[in-house]
């Protein structure tokens, strides 16, 4: 028996607690909701949020978790430039790490893209149209063509990321836009995904194939056999050359 994914699911934790409406649909947080669709799918899921002492990023917990999910929008600029640094740091050495939605405007994402990572977006009722570009596609597993979301934000091109290594999903709005959605890359040893959907006034979350979509994501960037890599100066390898 394989041992379960450990994933560490972190949420600003802010919208849920004032704004009814989003408690309305995610009473508990984004992040106990998101974890407990990973557990369906059999992977071991805690959670971590912002107003915890090191926004529960201690080296205990990243040195546990197998791959973060990241969940941020309205205080990305709260998110302590060493706990950055240290997620930064874990990734290079292979943790996985899954960026969702507005997390693209997050320190940890831009500081591992090297663009603005910005958009255009519109809040309002698009109906959004998710196709599988990448079919066969471990990430897109047990998924039809596409998933249709009834009501989200929108997000359009362009979108400043450099070009995805894999690109797994674009995005159809019905006010005409298009988005890469589902964009791979790796950094150092670690995985990374960025996928869109989950604006907190929709109950994208609970939508059981974006669960699966990030059930899937956590197991594709899960470290598998991560190989020592060694740096420096060093004397010449051949006997005296
Ligand atoms: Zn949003």
């Amino acid at each position: 028996m394989t041992t379960p994914v450990r994933v560490t699911v972190w949420n600003e934790y802010r919208h849920e607690r004032r704004d009814p409406k989003v408690a309305a649909i995610y009473p508990d947080g984004i992040h106990t909701t998101i974890a407990a669709g990973l557990r369906e799918h059999g992977l071991e899921a805690r959670t971590a949020t912002l107003d915890e002492p090191e926004h529960g990023l201690t080296d205990e917990v990243l040195n546990t978790t197998d791959v973060l999910i990241w969940w941020g929008h309205s205080a990305h600029g709260e998110v302590a430039d060493d706990v950055v640094a240290r997620v930064q740091q874990r990734v290079l050495a292979g943790m996985g790490l899954i960026v969702l939605h507005s997390g693209h405007f997050s320190k940890i994402f831009r500081a591992l893209m090297g663009t603005s990572c910005d958009l255009k977006w519109r809040e309002g009722n698009d109906r959004e149209l998710l196709w599988v570009v990448a079919p066969g596609h471990p990430i897109a597993e047990g998924l039809g063509e596409l998933i249709m979301l009834d009501q989200e934000e929108m997000y359009g091109e362009h979108f400043d990321i450099p070009p995805p290594e894999t690109l797994v999903f674009i995005s159809w709005f019905s006010g005409g836009e298009v988005f890469r959605s589902g964009a791979c890359y790796t950094r150092g040893a670690g995985r990374i995904f960025y996928f869109r959907p989950g604006h907190e006034t929709h109950p994208t979350y609970h939508h059981p194939e974006v669960q699966r979509v990030i059930a899937n994501a956590a197991r594709w960037a899960a470290p598998g056999y991560v190989a020592t890599r060694s740096y420096g100066n060093r004397p010449p390898h051949v006997p005296g050359s």
